[in-house]
């Protein structure tokens, strides 16, 4: 393992009837809220109901800010940020997917500074302060509940990149496991693929004996990998929702993290690609993740072999590591077209018009990736192997 320290000042309130905790938390940080939410789920799912009937309860002054679109945008932080500044906000409140709590950070940090929102998000200005931020999650997926990461689209300059600050951390999060019932199959899918593709980033990391967190990633994956299926036959299930909830949560909170540093280059690629296309953040991953394998799978065979036998079952009886692994690797895609994801650039119709600049996107902070440095060359092909 790596040395570390480790800061996750989160506090997480889970289960059903959680939304409560509100009466109890709010009151604390001052009366000027901001909702922030999406498209309108939150309003046909009752999320959006229950939440005002406490705020009314508690005399609160009630601001909004909706619309906030998946792969959240610049813009949309920006208009939040003069919410804040304008009325004086004491918190905000987004509700919804990561979409909406990625956007959220941006709009806490943006109101603290004169610089303009995306200065913050391409580390021209550091994050340095916040105002306090809350979340009540409506699916399972990102994690950006329990961390302080966030990732922004500017759609003019086909740009998107993550960014954080230790004040961008939730002050808390409610999660219902229930509140996600409504979420579509596809969006569960992606929840998954998203939860499972953070566990893949971590477990190929640039350390060496980290059993503890090896076991913990694997066991959450044989998890997924059992749940998925059911939660998809059966949505209004409070115990598999309950499931992918938790495992979303623990993919991204820095729990798997612990002692290691991990790779990153696949949700690097994938943000040049939804930069441009505007697709799905998962079903990006989706497509990507499994060519991301096999181009690295000579780095070290035996990791990729280990995860085939303990997540993915396969038998290594007379078989190289790398046979093994690349069993694995494809066992992880038919997993994934079973769940119904893309595995194709293709399936988007994306060709290869925009692979120069996408390669120029990933490197714009040099060669990147902890398990492995990757170079323009490789992103290319792994680009290629994903048409
Ligand atoms: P999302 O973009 O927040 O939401 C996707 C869709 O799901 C939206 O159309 C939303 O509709 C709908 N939805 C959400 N909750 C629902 C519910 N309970 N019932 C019905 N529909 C519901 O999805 P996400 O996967 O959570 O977030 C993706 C974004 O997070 C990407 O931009 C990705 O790059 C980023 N990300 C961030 C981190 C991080 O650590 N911060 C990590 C990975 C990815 P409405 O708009 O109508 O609500
Ligand atoms: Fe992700």
């Amino acid at each position: 393992m790596n040395e570390f320290s480790f800061y996750n000042p989160v506090k997480i309130h889970f289960g059903k009837g959680s939304i409560e905790h509100l009466r109890k938390e709010l009151p604390q940080y001052g009366k000027n809220i901001l909702i922030v939410y999406g498209g309108g789920s939150i309003k046909s799912n009752g999320v959006y109901d229950d939440i005002m009937a406490i705020l009314n309860d508690l005399n609160m002054n009630v601001f909004e800010l909706s619309g906030v679109e998946p792969n959240p945008r610049v813009e949309t932080a920006r208009k939040g940020i003069e919410i804040c500044k304008e009325n004086q906000i004491d918190i905000v409140l987004a509700v919804g997917g990561g979409s909406v709590i990625d956007c959220s950070k941006l709009i806490v940090a943006g109101a603290k500074v004169e610089a303009d929102a995306w200065d913050i998000v391409t580390r021209k200005v550091m994050a340095t302060e916040a105002l306090p931020l809350a979340t009540v999650l409506t699916l399972a997926a990102t994690a950006s509940e329990m961390n302080s990461g966030s990732v922004i689209t500017n759609l003019e300059t086909k740009e998107k990149y993550g960014w954080g600050s230790p004040a961008t951390f939730p002050k808390f999060s409610i999660l219902d496991p229930s509140y996600t019932y409504s979420v579509p199959a596809n969006q569960t899918v992606n929840g998954v693929v998203d939860t499972m593709s953070h566990i893949f980033e971590q477990y190929f990391n640039n350390a060496t004996n980290t059993p503890i967190t090896d076991e913990m990633s694997e066991g959450i994956l044989r998890t997924l990998i059992d749940v998925a299926p059911k939660a998809l036959k059966d949505p209004s299930n409070y115990e598999h929702r309950e499931t992918l909830m938790l495992a979303g949560t623990i993919g991204l909170n820095g729990f798997l993290a612990l002692g290691s540093r991990g790779d990153w280059a696949t949700h690097n690629i994938e943000h040049a690609v939804s930069a441009y296309y505007d697709i799905a953040h998962a079903s990006g991953l989706a497509i990507l993740f499994p060519n991301w394998m096999k181009h690295n799978l000579q780095v070290n065979p035996s990791r990729f072999a280990k995860l085939a036998v303990n997540v993915f079952n396969i038998d290594p009886t007379n078989k190289s590591e790398e046979q093994v692994g690349l069993e694995g690797i494809e066992a992880l895609s038919a997993f994934w077209t079973s769940l119904g994801a893309p595995n194709r650039l293709a399936d988007y119709d994306i060709d290869a018009t925009h692979f120069e600049e996408m390669v120029e996107h990933c490197l714009v902070y040099g060669p990147f990736g902890n398990f492995n440095k990757l170079e323009a060359e490789d992103v290319r092909k792994i680009l290629e192997m994903s048409l």
